[in-house]
């Protein structure tokens, strides 16, 4: 007789059986530092005006199939080049997810540094594709490039992710380094700029110089992550493909309306981040003055630190009993094992963090 397991084993992808499901760890009631969140919502008067806009969303209709508005919107504040073609996603997850099933079925090689953002890896593997990570340099987490030009060289890489700051070390590759991958790159290199609102630096403007060249922003971490949009910009012969693959209706009214309201508010965002980037040099700066603590630099709305001297999941279980939440890379094997990664918070929630550091260190 078979089991349920069985058929379940011999329908679905093998690969499936090796992955676990992306973890998102209850976080009610706690300061949550955990998922690069922006600590801030809106001014009282402005989410008036915005509940004003949602009485008029037609739920009983389909949204627009391709969210002009927004993509108008996004072509002025991303400075879209204007013969680049946007295409939107549900959440830049779901751009990436697209990517990746545009190039499925063959023997596509994907390739990223490593460690980075774990839904790259993750949803090559779940299609069957083959995942080459190159590790990053110790210490600094820049990018090995003779190991880069190696792995280039042997595999041929279908599609190179680099996420521009990199997601969990926070470093902004060197441009230089970018622009020889770019040059030497004979598929597609897909730039996530999904910390653009921290780093301040951006490939935009090259992508029609560069044919291969895919920029995938979000609007999660500049304070919209409920709403999930993100969008993919490149030159129309791409965008036009994947376009193909994309749900009639991934983006949803409420997020059409309120993506554009929020993208008429550039102000009301700038002044969050510009707070944000100010409590980023003060906690980094916390963390660095605390012994047996190693921060690292960081580009993004997070900082990754290292305990030198004391058990990293210790310290984080520690941290949650004192209603702080963080992330935790002691379950991986690399270079991160540990390593805590913490999202910049409000001043109080910043103090918070560190307080409880201090004592689940015993200081
Ligand atoms: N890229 C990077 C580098 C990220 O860190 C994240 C979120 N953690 C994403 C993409 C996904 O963002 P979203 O799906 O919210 O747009």
């Amino acid at each position: 007789m078979t089991t349920l397991d069985d058929r379940v084993g011999r329908v679905l992808r093998p690969e499936l059986a090796r992955l676990t499901a992306y973890h998102v760890p209850p976080a009610a009631g706690m300061v949550k530092l955990d998922a690069m969140e922006n600590p801030y919502s809106w001014p009282p008067a402005m989410i008036d005006e915005w509940l004003l806009r949602l009485r008029e969303a037609a739920l009983n209709r389909y949204p627009d199939p391709s969210a002009d508005a927004v993509r108008d919107a996004l072509r002025v504040s991303a400075e879209v080049p204007a013969d680049a073609e946007i295409l939107l996603g549900n959440g830049s997850d779901e751009l990436i997810q697209l990517i990746l099933m545009a190039v499925s079925g063959r023997e596509a090689v994907i390739l990223a540094p490593e460690p980075t953002f774990v839904m790259y890896r993750q949803l090559a593997e779940g299609m069957g594709l083959r995942f080459v990570g190159v590790p990053l340099r110790p210490h600094d987490f820049s990018l090995d490039m003779a190991a880069m030009r190696a792995a280039i060289l042997a595999h041929a890489p279908t599609v190179i992710f680099l996420a521009y700051p990199n997601n969990p070390t926070g470093n902004l590759f060197a441009e230089a380094d970018v622009g020889e991958l770019l040059a030497l790159a004979p598929g597609l290199v897909v730039l996530d700029e999904a910390y653009l609102p921290f780093a301040g630096t951006s490939f935009m403007p090259r992508v029609a110089a560069h044919d291969g060249l895919l920029v995938m922003r979000t609007l999660s971490k500049l304070g919209l992550a409920g709403l999930r949009l993100g969008y993919l910009v490149g030159a129309p012969a791409w965008i036009r493909e994947f376009d193909k693959l994309r749900l009639p209706y991934n983006i949803n009214v409420l997020t059409q309306i309120s993506a554009e309201f929020a993208l008429s508010r550039p102000e009301v965002f700038a002044a969050q981040v510009a707070d944000i980037l100010e409590q980023r040099e003060q906690v980094y700066r916390a963390l660095d003055g605390i012994s047996g603590v190693r921060a690292f630099p960081s580009r993004a709305n997070f900082i990754l630190f290292e305990l030198l001297d004391q058990n990293p999941l210790t310290v984080f279980e520690a941290l949650r009993t004192r209603g702080v939440l963080v992330k935790s890379f002691s379950a991986t094997a690399g270079p991160l094992r540990r390593c805590l990664r913490v999202t910049v918070g409000k001043p109080d929630e910043n103090a918070q963090f560190l307080a409880a550091l201090q004592a689940a260190l015993g200081h």
